[in-house]
């Protein structure tokens, strides 16, 4: 796979970055990612990855605009209401980007469609707002072998980690929350910069994974306090038990 000129015009910035150059930029071109949740962190993590160049994204998401969802997901304008994300979304990014496959997937991922839907992807990103959804899309990504960059944002507080096997996102939260709906942002508010923040962390993380910038970061959470205005890194022991990665 090579870059044609209106490609290397376009990525300039990127390529004159020695930590990138033309072989990292033909990564990302080469890249398949999956983006769960087309929501307040999905509007910052999927413009960033479609500008970025990475060659395919599947943006999955059930939901439809609401007016309450336009504080915190630029992606969506007033006339979007009523409208499916993923479809907005996948529309948005072929305006921003010619060179980006974007196909829409209008399903709520669950245990039952994860693997069929996740498979074949090199990385994915969740960005979904339940518990639920993140336990098995973290047990899909183990069984699929499939790094995963699990974002998640509620209030004043954001959460970015990276898991690849072991040890997985249900080492970090447990068991209790496979239980639909025990969290979301309808009740507990969000700040929109926030889950901008978050999503964004998320992309580059993606980048650098995809790129192999800097050290890898599996197993490390990363947390950010909105109203302290500081990032804390926590490592995730590995829990020996676990049901998803534990005997893996
Ligand atoms: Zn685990």
């Amino acid at each position: 796979m090579s870059l044609r000129d209106d490609e290397l015009d376009r990525y300039a910035r990127h390529i004159v970055l020695p930590q990138v150059g033309g072989v990292g930029q033909n990564k990302l071109k080469a890249s398949r990612i999956a983006v769960i949740g087309a929501g307040g962190i999905g509007s910052a993590v999927i413009p960033a990855l479609a500008g970025a160049g990475v060659g395919r994204l599947t943006i999955i998401d059930d939901d439809i605009v609401e007016l309450a969802n336009l504080h915190r997901q630029p992606l969506f304008r007033e006339r979007d209401a009523g409208h499916a994300k993923a479809e907005i979304a996948v529309q948005f990014v072929q305006r921003l980007n010619r060179f980006v496959k974007a196909d829409q997937v209008r399903e709520r991922v669950d245990a039952g469609n994860a693997q069929r839907l996740l498979g074949g992807h090199d990385l994915v990103i969740d960005g979904s707002d339940n518990f639920a959804t993140r336990l098995a899309v973290s047990d899909a990504c183990i069984e699929l072998r499939t790094p995963l960059i699990s974002a998640a944002a509620v209030q004043f507080q954001g959460q970015v980690g990276l898991f690849r096997a072991k040890p997985c996102y249900r080492c970090f939260v447990g068991d209790a929350f496979d239980a639909e709906d025990c969290d979301n942002c309808a009740e507990l508010g969000v700040l929109g910069a926030l889950t901008a923040t978050i999503g964004s962390f998320a992309a580059l993380m993606a980048i650098n994974a995809i790129v192999g910038i800097g050290e890898d970061l599996a197993g490390q959470v990363n947390l950010f306090d909105g109203e302290k205005m500081s990032w804390r890194a926590i490592r995730i022991p590995a829990d020996p038990a676990c049901k998803a990665c534990g005997s893996a």
